[in-house]
């Protein structure tokens, strides 16, 4: 048996973290058995299921990878198939037709439960067993002529041959009555596997208020797509190692439903914030590179690519999301740029700086050259000859430059910022603060 995964989301314009971590599991599960992962668009809510809410949903696919196998499957266009199916079923007797609540609106058709108590063993959370007396015969079609989503989706998941349906775990009430619809339609029941919801601190489905909850947020937020990936895959399944940074191969290459947790899941934003660090890192260098151009430009920040390429090389392995560039290089593009209050007065308005930074002035004017090697041995000199401490001089030296007390490494800095902009900004500093 060739296996054969979906994703089946209705569009509304933004993804949920949930749903699409649904779609990563059930693409690593049909890439781990060698099957396909197919996409059927569940577009029934025709308000909510605009273009641009499809489109959205295509381009979150695309930024994560997650490729898929043959034609998309538009379920707006199978209404007749859902519909023949209910006049088959009601033919048989298994559904029956009702004005419900006597409204004289119509009559829906009703599907009729068998009157047995139905058993799956889920592939995440072992034997699922619901009584009869609990289920009760449910709406198939509306009064006004359309589907109701339990036919339409059993019947598309029949249509496009899915072996394993695996979804979040509030479809668990509703997986013990597509069983019953598929043994009425005559098909093979599919596996099932129910994932544990993405809960928020107080156990409660984690939503938009819990924090950033669509996959547009993360990307908005200079996440990276694999990065995102990476975090998701392994939010409610484990390699059964502690790997964590993994590629994609290896993700494919270890996933089992049976290592996927059955208890909710937390999502931790240090986490993610950490994972992405390490993706950003691993970037080609070109590819960095032409993020952080356009950070810049969308900052509206003008820059010589040829010293903007050499900040960039600074900062690289300090950013850990695409937005830190922008804030991280600000000085580095302005005179303009701000001083932390608090550096100023605990390092800055000290007795000695203004000597120190004098001093630092006049040993940087007579370097032969300045870079970073002739400005690491001339600071060692003069923290040795001085007296003063290490400290004493490099902090003061780093704020008047920066204006903030962290950043890159002093010496390298230094040097790109290159000894023109280095002494006038020492000498806006003294005239500032001192
Ligand atoms: N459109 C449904 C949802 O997004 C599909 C559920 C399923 O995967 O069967 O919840």
């Amino acid at each position: 048996m060739k296996v054969r995964t979906r994703f089946a989301p209705s569009p509304t314009g933004n993804v949920h973290i949930g749903n699409m971590r649904a779609a990563i599991y059930n693409w690593l599960f049909a890439r781990h058995m060698g099957g396909e992962f197919v996409l059927r668009v569940e577009d029934t809510d025709i308000e909510r299921s605009t273009p641009e809410a499809i489109q959205a949903l295509l381009d979150a696919m695309d930024w994560l990878g997650l490729d898929v196998d043959g034609e998309h499957l538009y379920q707006t266009t199978r209404q007749k198939a859902h519909l023949e199916a209910a006049e088959m079923l009601l033919e048989k007797g298994l559904a029956y037709k009702e004005d419900k609540g006597g409204t004289g609106q119509g009559e829906c058709v009703i599907f009729r439960m068998p009157g047995t108590d139905t058993t799956f063993v889920d592939g995440i959370k072992g034997e699922m067993t619901k009584k009869a007396e609990n289920m009760q015969d449910f709406v198939i079609v509306r009064s006004n002529g359309t589907p109701v989503f339990h036919l339409a989706n059993v019947l598309d998941d029949i249509e496009q041959g899915i072996t394993h349906v695996i979804r979040g775990d509030d479809h668990v009430e509703n997986t013990f009555r597509h069983i019953a619809l598929y043994k009425a339609l005559g098909a093979e029941i599919p596996n099932f596997a129910h994932l544990p919801m993405i809960v928020n601190k107080q156990g409660k489905p984690y939503s938009k208020r819990d924090g950033d909850a669509f996959v547009g947020d993360f990307r908005d937020k200079g996440f990276l797509g694999d990065a995102l990936f990476n975090y998701l895959a392994l939010l409610g399944w484990s390699p059964g190692d502690d790997r964590e940074v993994m590629t994609r191969e290896e993700m494919v290459e270890a996933f089992t439903l049976e290592r996927c947790q059955s208890s909710a899941a937390q999502v931790d934003m240090k986490k993610l914030t950490w994972m992405n660090g390490e993706y950003m890192m691993k970037l080609p260098v070109e590819e960095f590179n032409a993020m952080a151009f356009q950070a810049l430009e969308g900052a509206g920040i003008e820059a010589d690519p040829e010293y903007a390429l050499q900040v960039f090389g600074l900062i690289r392995e300090r950013v850990k999301t695409v937005a830190d560039i922008v804030p991280m290089v600000g000085y580095f593009f302005s005179e303009e740029f701000e001083y932390d209050e608090k550096a100023v007065r605990k390092k800055l308005q000290k007795d000695g700086v203004v000597d120190t930074l004098n001093r630092l002035k006049e040993i940087f004017q007579s370097l032969e050259v300045f870079d970073e090697a002739s400005t690491d041995k001339a600071l060692h000199d003069f923290v040795e000859e001085s007296g003063l401490g290490f400290g004493a001089v490099m902090a003061p030296a780093r704020i008047a430059v920066s204006g903030i007390q962290s950043g890159p490494e002093l010496f390298p800095m230094l040097e790109v910022l290159g000894r023109e902009r280095v002494i006038e900004r020492i000498d806006r500093t003294i005239v500032k603060f001192l």
